[in-house]
């Protein structure tokens, strides 16, 4: 393989100029944001385009201009400093990039939507080297398309984001008990709770360094009101066996940082298994999640509420599928070379079949590889149509390819 070319853009025009020259050598391009998608580390002998030195953060009354390569923690940082936020992910060095172009589901979903609902413009360098604004008002079938269609349709230099004024937020954490009566709680809680409320479920081995093993449910509401929290908590905190603690961080904080691997360019271990969005947490979904965390020593059960504001945009606003889905559902097991052989790989997928089978759709941010097969269930049908048209106009000879790709 020859070696791939890595251009650090410090400006529109060092990516106007990079694109241009990966089209002159013919050489495929990657985008490259925050780093955390599959495409930043699967090896390619194209072009790396990294976006990272393009991080200004700009915030104007309640409008934010944020630079195409900063990362969610960078941005919640500096809007702390207002009294503002955006709803992002959970982790502070995902980039906004990334995370805003595939949707964005994080711990103001329900208050405010994704990610990308919050976006009202943004700045592109085309497949052929233009630099053009998108918004409601300004191309807005290329703005439609960003909103949920990954990096196909361009590279993003700068990102326009309506922010929220949030002035405080209670946090809670609640563990042990048994993991089927917490999550029917955790379900029935979340029919009919305050928008205010976002909470997720996790239920990880030791080795999993991203939190502390077993089953686990985090709670964000947002404002100062620790006693309407804990009131609507209560089924869950008086659940037998449960712990809770409460406390009241800045919503900075809350972002983590998944531990550094010691060698950087080590590779994350594969995963197998899937997600989806899901109509409805019923029973039987219930227990097939927590047979299969019990049946599996390396598998991960985790679970993300929606609704409430991110069900209320119109299903044809964006190309986010499943607007009606209530719940975000990931299980699957890491594929770790001596603990993993072929019978037990081969019985978590069959597992995991049983609990994907029901999903409306799978949410590609979460999708850890290139399965160009899987991207049409990534979106509605009307919407992968709609995709596919604006993707002919301003990438026909797909140029940006290296991403769940629409052809
Ligand atoms: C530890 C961790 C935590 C996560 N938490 C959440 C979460 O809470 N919520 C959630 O919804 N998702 C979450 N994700 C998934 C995350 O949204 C995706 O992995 C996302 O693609 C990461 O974006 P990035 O910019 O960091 O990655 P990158 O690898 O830099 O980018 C991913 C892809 O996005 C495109 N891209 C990135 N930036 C641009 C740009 N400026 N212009 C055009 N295309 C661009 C490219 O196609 C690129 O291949 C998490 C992932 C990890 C690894």
């Amino acid at each position: 393989m020859t070696e791939q070319l890595i251009i650090s853009a410090r400006s529109v025009a060092d990516v106007v100029e990079a694109v241009g020259r990966a089209r002159r050598e013919e050489r495929r391009i990657t985008v490259v944001g925050g780093g955390h998608g599959p495409w930043s580390h699967i090896p390619d002998e194209g072009m790396r385009i990294e976006l990272s030195a393009i991080d200004d953060i700009e915030v104007d009354g309640t409008t934010v201009r944020v630079g195409g390569g900063a990362t969610w923690g960078a941005v919640a940082a500096r809007l702390a400093e207002e009294g503002l936020a955006i709803s992002s992910g959970d982790t502070a060095s995902v980039g906004v990039g990334g995370l805003t172009l595939g949707g964005g589901i994080g711990w103001m979903t329900r208050l405010w939507g994704l990610a990308v609902d919050q976006l009202v413009g943004a700045q592109v360098v085309t497949a052929d080297g233009t630099v053009v604004e998108a918004s409601a008002t300004e191309h807005p079938d290329l703005f439609w398309a960003l909103r949920g269609g990954g990096g196909n349709f361009g590279i993003v230099t700068r990102f326009d984001f309506a922010a929220h004024r949030l002035p405080a937020i209670v946090h809670g954490e609640y563990s042990g008990g048994d993991p089927a009566t917490l999550l029917r709680r955790m379900r029935d809680v979340l029919r009919d709770a305050p928008h205010e409320l976002t909470v997720t479920y996790m239920d990880v081995p030791p080795m999993d360094p991203s939190a502390p093993a077993g089953a686990r449910l985090t709670a964000v509401w947002a404002g100062a009101d620790e006693s309407a929290m804990h009131e609507v908590l209560a089924p869950i905190g008086d659940t037998d066996g449960v712990q809770g603690t409460v406390t009241t961080p800045a919503y900075r904080d809350i972002l983590m940082e998944p531990p550094q691997p010691e060698d950087p360019d080590q590779q994350p271990p594969g995963f197998i298994g899937g997600n989806g969005l899901y109509a409805e947490l019923d029973d039987d979904l219930i227990d097939r999640l927590v047979a299969f965390r019990a049946a599996h020593p390396v598998s991960v059960v985790f679970l993300r509420s929606l609704g409430g504001a991110y069900g209320e945009v119109p299903q044809e606003s964006t190309p986010f599928p499943a607007r009606h889905a209530t719940w975000f559902v990931m299980a699957g097991g890491f594929d770790i070379p001596g603990l993993v052989d072929d019978e037990a790989r081969a019985a978590i997928e069959q597992d995991w079949s049983l609990i994907g089978q029901g999903r409306l759709a799978e949410y590609g941010n979460f999708a850890a590889t290139e399965r160009p097969e899987a991207v049409p269930g990534m979106f509605g049908d009307e919407a992968y149509a709609r995709l596919r048209a604006v993707k002919a106009q301003w990438d026909p000879q797909n140029v940006f390819r290296r991403n769940h790709n629409i052809v």
